[in-house]
């Protein structure tokens, strides 16, 4: 029996089995449109800068932070 899942891009009914490397969306160009909004919405939260303020910070909330300094300092 094959089970059928709704492709999250388009709802249609799309083969949830091996031979679907899709899956669960229908096609490859559902999938790429999926993973393409959700990659370009995290990417854009994850890229804009808290305060905006010095465009030299390489990443924000990168290692260390200010939790360890306040740690150390304590
Ligand atoms: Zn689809």
């Amino acid at each position: 029996m094959t089970r059928t899942v709704p492709c999250p891009t388009c709802r249609q009914p799309s083969p949830f089995t091996p031979a679907n490397r899709w899956r669960p969306f229908c096609s490859e160009r559902c999938r790429g449109m999926d993973l393409g909004a959700w990659a370009s919405e995290d990417y854009r939260v994850a890229a804009a800068p808290p305060q905006g303020d010095d465009a030299d910070t390489p990443a924000p909330g990168g290692a260390g932070g200010p939790d360890t300094d306040a740690r150390t300092a304590s």
